[in-house]
């Protein structure tokens, strides 16, 4: 017997429908990149939307078609969301951190049909327009009050005038909810970055389990400001989550500075907020030294790299900002885990619970997960047994854009698993703590470094023999690079002209911190080096 119920597919825009008619007068305020305040509703926010799907229309972009952005938070930005995603294109955000020559190469793996960009990336995309053939349509989002005289970028758009010509007589179609909504690159392993395509599916289940109260507890009462930009992992599903629940956004765009994010949480009333470590020592910093308080800030995630347990005490005694810690990563929408508590635990005393608290938590419902050793062996959820973090569930990647072979790992007797290439234990309630990482790269504050692309340049260098680049822990970055080199017999080279080497190779923040240069590094039988290994020798070296 089948079930005999509506098929209706999920679809993103049916989203931004319901918050149009649920919560159509609830307000989406964005500091804009032009500098001042922008507000309109849910309600406009959807008419503009669906005039960015005719507009994209008219402009010549068919089912699949990849749109690719490169742009704070904002609501130029969410009408991209819901505009494109809405109307079967492909919203492909970029990480306007990346090297330009990253972006570059991201882009026209994408094969992106138009390039949407913030005022701040206007030199930036004249700098890079030439080398990106598959983009046909630049658009700057922006006003015609705002448009440079004159650019090297030929045809150049400007994003509300495409909307504004438009009259909004536009129905969303209805296609398959398994239909390709967004591109999220992730350059966290190794190689070329990969992409993660969400479906539509993924993106509505995954915002549906996100909002839960034990998950990020979203409703039609908060007022939600993402930090985490909407080119990381989608700001975590909030632009969608918010919709969800019809509660209201606050975009900060470019102004992440500690006054900027303190005015706009205070003015907007904001009550939850979601981001990495750093994001908070900025804010904090600047409260401090003006002894300011929060009046209607309750409760963040914190996430993307391990929270310093030191921020999440000062948030909470000295701020009494709720801190929730989670794990997530590109290739699962992000969210996967976060650490709130079981009904049992609140007879713990208060040390027991912040040591739980600390963790990167239980597993939303949606997604399982387990831990497995080198022979894919599952191990036992006793918090000690450490081994390879696994996960799988209907936001979780089956496979990369473009890429032929399969990802995933077996575990006897249970279909494919993703490596997460994170090292965790569990315990038997299912809180999940991460140990160490499998993989090589370096997670600086929040974004990611690639191990191999530091070791590229480091061996190109003539006095190189050898070059390992590995995480060092930093106090406020969580990690930073550091380069291990093995001189040629001799070569001369100091730290300072080998990092000055890296200069105009790679982004600045990129560059290594510091080199030490040792006789040998360890290999493995194959021939591998032993990054484990030179990370545990090189665990305590200070950086400057
Ligand atoms: P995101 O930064 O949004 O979580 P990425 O795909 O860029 O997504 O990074 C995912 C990786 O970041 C994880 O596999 C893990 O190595 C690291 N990570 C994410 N959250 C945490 C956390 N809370 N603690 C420790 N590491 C984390």
């Amino acid at each position: 017997l089948m079930g005999q119920m509506m098929q209706m597919p999920l679809l993103i825009s049916s989203l931004i429908t319901h918050a149009a008619r649920h919560a159509a007068d609830t307000e989406i305020v964005s500091k804009r990149n032009e500098g001042d305040l922008h507000r309109y509703t849910w309600k406009d926010a959807e008419l503009r939307s669906r005039k960015l799907a005719q507009a994209l229309a008219r402009l010549g972009c068919e089912a699949g078609d990849r749109v690719g952005t490169l742009a704070w938070n904002g609501y130029r930005h969410l009408e991209i969301y819901y505009g494109s995603s809405g109307s079967e294109l492909v919203c492909h955000t970029i990480n306007p951190r990346l090297f330009p020559e990253q972006i570059v190469w991201i882009a026209n793996d994408a094969a992106d049909k138009v390039l949407f960009f913030d005022l701040s990336f206007l030199p930036l995309v004249e700098k890079i327009a030439a080398q990106l053939p598959t983009v046909r349509h630049f658009v700057l989002m922006t006003d015609r009050a705002h448009m440079p005289a004159a650019s090297v970028i030929p045809d150049l758009l400007c994003f509300d005038e495409l909307v504004e010509a438009e009259d909004g007589h536009y129905q969303w179609p209805e296609f398959d909810e398994n239909t390709a909504s967004s591109i999220c690159y992730t350059s966290g392993t190794t190689g070329h970055p990969k992409g993660a395509v969400y479906s539509h599916r993924s993106t509505l289940l995954h915002a549906f389990g996100s909002a839960l109260p034990d998950a990020m507890d979203c409703s039609a009462k908060d007022v939600i400001l993402p930090v985490v930009p909407m080119f990381h992992v989608n700001a975590w599903g909030l632009p969608y989550s918010g919709a969800l629940v019809g509660a209201k956004l606050v975009f900060p765009g470019p102004h992440l500075d500690g006054k900027s994010l303190y005015e706009l949480f205070e003015g907007e009333q904001v009550s939850f907020s979601a981001g990495v470590p750093t994001v908070w020592l900025g804010l904090l910093t600047y409260m401090k030294a003006n002894g300011l308080k929060f009046s209607s800030f309750k409760r963040t995630v914190i996430g993307g790299s391990a929270c310093p347990p030191a921020m999440m005490k000062t948030l909470q005694e000295d701020f009494g900002v709720e801190v929730i810690h989670a794990w997530g990563m590109t290739e699962m929408s992000p969210l996967g885990t976060l650490a709130k508590l079981k009904a049992k635990h609140l007879k713990l005393s208060a040390a027991e619970q912040t040591q739980l608290l600390q963790k990167q938590g239980k597993v939303i419902y949606g997604v399982d997960m387990t831990v497995i050793d080198d022979d894919g062996k599952e191990l036992p959820w006793d918090a000690q047994s450490s081994g390879n973090l696994v996960v799988r569930g209907p936001w979780v990647i089956e496979r990369y854009f473009q890429r032929d072979e399969s990802p995933l790992v077996e575990i006897p007797g249970k279909r494919g698993w993703f490596p997460t290439g994170d090292v965790a234990t569990i315990d038997a309630d299912g809180f999940m703590q991460i140990t160490d990482r499998s993989k090589d790269v370096i997670k600086s504050g929040g974004e990611w470094i690639s191990s191999i692309d530091l070791e590229n340049i480091a061996m190109a260098h003539p006095a190189v023999h050898e070059a390992a680049a590995i995480a060092a822990r930093h106090p406020k970055w969580d990690e930073r690079p550091l380069l291990v080199v093995v001189k040629k017999p001799d070569a001369q080279v100091t730290s300072e002209e080998l990092l000055a080497f890296f200069e105009g190779r790679i982004a600045k923040w990129q560059i290594p911190d510091d080199v030490v240069f040792v006789t040998e590094i360890p290999h493995t039988a194959t021939g591998k080096i032993q990054k484990l290994k030179l990370r545990e020798q090189f665990k305590d070296h200070r950086l400057a």
